[in-house]
């Protein structure tokens, strides 16, 4: 059998020929010191219990042949934040974390200032919209105090949404 995955803790190993036809076993005291070897993708033959819990025990394990050294070197299988095994290598991080730095205080900051330049290129693109439409209606020599107050009046309209 193939080791397909080693927790963490390296409570538990994920055996079977395949990640999808494979199984989480339990370590046992008994086997914990050889289990501190193994690594993922060692090839080993073992022996289980299966308890009235439902759960596989390791009650024995032994390395038949050693994982090829480039899928080791090259697995991302845990992730890096938290250590919590990945289903595949395409993330370094599980959804769990990638979400959690999605909402960490920086990116959330840098949205509301996306935000606020959003609003304020709308409320600018307002103002010269209403300055446009009202030209050879208004006084120009009043324009920059009327250009005041329609962009106060837009953003106090805006900000009210
Ligand atoms: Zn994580």
């Amino acid at each position: 059998m193939k080791v397909c995955a080693i927790s963490g803790d390296r409570k538990y190993l994920r055996l079977g020929a395949t990640f999808d036809n494979s199984r989480w076993y339990t370590v046992t005291d008994k086997v914990k010191e050889i289990v501190a070897t193994i690594s993922r993708g060692d090839e080993v033959e073992v022996k289980a219990q299966q308890k009235d819990d439902g759960k596989l025990y390791l009650t024995e394990i032994k390395k038949t042949a050693s994982a090829p050294v480039s899928s080791t070197s090259t697995s991302k299988h845990a992730c890096e934040k938290c250590g919590k095994l990945l289903k595949d290598d395409s993330y370094p991080t599980c959804y769990n974390c990638s979400m959690k730095e999605k909402n960490s205080p920086e990116n959330l900051d840098k949205e509301a200032k996306k935000q606020a330049t959003i609003r304020r290129q709308a409320i600018g693109h307002m103002t010269s919209r209403a300055l446009i439409s009202l030209q050879g209606i208004v006084d120009v020599n009043n324009i920059t105090s009327i250009a005041e107050t329609l962009y106060k009046k837009f953003r106090t309209l805006v900000e009210e949404e």
